[in-house]
């Protein structure tokens, strides 16, 4: 599916990461990987995975927040590949303090920050990546369903996501055009290092496994297969989308969000409370 391709992967912090997940399943379709990391402690960690794992992949510094890093990635990539054909970006920040408690305490600096890490970055990133892919290329990032409605305690990162999921649709107007498509995964919730920051994570993978019509959490493993898609020529007619990879969690018409007790009880066959 992807034999001849070449991609960047940003956003492995280590194997649990959905970044990592992506990569493998490109990477089992035959794609040629570069990776980026944020300090020398996780240059350490993915060093090792890529090695073990994927090895004569490219690996480069990129602070995200950084234009300069940004620009010094693609430079980087164009004196190695000269061309590019797809990006995936797996990369989001906000401070653990504004997730939980009420999103109107949000102060400016920390919304600023969750924005700018979490949504401009990846139109930083599709700026400069677009100017490699020049025969048509494909871009991907990653959101959640708290860009859609509220997700009680996810906050100012739903906001950042609903920024991000309208970045998809701009960027994918823009770029259209020179053939590059731009898209997004909404993935269900998933043990990650970042993940864990996330307060109420437990009950979000309980909620998910008794209310989504699969009854079960999804994988890095199945984010990765659908990105994986979504950077092939399977997907040569999707653009601007937002594809959810959730058990089918979204579809729901009501919220199951409550604490655990009676109101998240599914009714068996009969209408009764189970
Ligand atoms: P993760 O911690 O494995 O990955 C997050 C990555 O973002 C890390 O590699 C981290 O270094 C990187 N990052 C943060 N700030 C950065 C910066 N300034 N510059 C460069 N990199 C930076 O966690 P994950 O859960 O795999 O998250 C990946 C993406 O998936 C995020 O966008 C996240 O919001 C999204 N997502 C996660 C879940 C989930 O439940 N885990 C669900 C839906 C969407």
């Amino acid at each position: 599916m992807l034999s001849g391709k070449r991609g960047v992967v940003l956003g492995v912090a280590n194997e649990r990461s959905i970044a990592w997940g992506c990569a493998k399943a490109c990477a089992e379709h035959g794609a040629c990987l570069a990776f980026t990391y944020l300090g020398d402690a996780q240059k350490k960690r993915v060093s090792r995975l890529i090695e073990s794992e994927l090895p004569g992949s490219l690996l480069f510094p990129c602070d995200v927040a950084r234009d300069e890093d940004i620009i010094s990635l693609f430079s980087s990539i164009a004196d190695a590949w000269g061309t590019l054909d797809f990006v995936i970006h797996s990369v989001a920040f906000a401070h653990r303090e504004d997730l939980g408690g009420a999103f109107v305490k949000t102060p400016r600096s920390n919304f600023l920050l969750a924005l700018d890490i979490s949504a401009y970055s990846f139109v930083a990133v599709a700026r400069e990546a677009s100017r490699l892919m020049t025969q048509g290329g494909a871009i991907v990032t990653m959101s959640y369903f708290g860009a859609e409605k509220v997700v009680p305690r996810y906050n100012v990162m739903g906001v950042a996501k609903a920024a991000l999921e309208a970045c998809v649709r701009y960027l994918a107007y823009d770029l259209g055009p020179a053939g590059i498509r731009v898209n997004c995964v909404s993935a269900g919730p998933i043990r990650t290092l970042s993940s864990s920051a996330i307060p109420g994570m437990k009950h979000m993978l309980d909620i998910v496994e008794k209310w989504a019509p699969l009854q079960r959490n999804v994988t890095q493993e199945e984010v990765g297969r659908t990105t994986a898609f979504l950077v092939s020529d399977l997907s040569a007619g999707i653009t601007g989308e937002v594809i959810h990879v959730d058990s089918g969690y979204n579809i729901l018409g009501f919220t199951a969000l409550g604490e655990e007790g009676k109101e998240n009880a599914r009714p068996d066959e009969n209408g009764a409370a189970s």
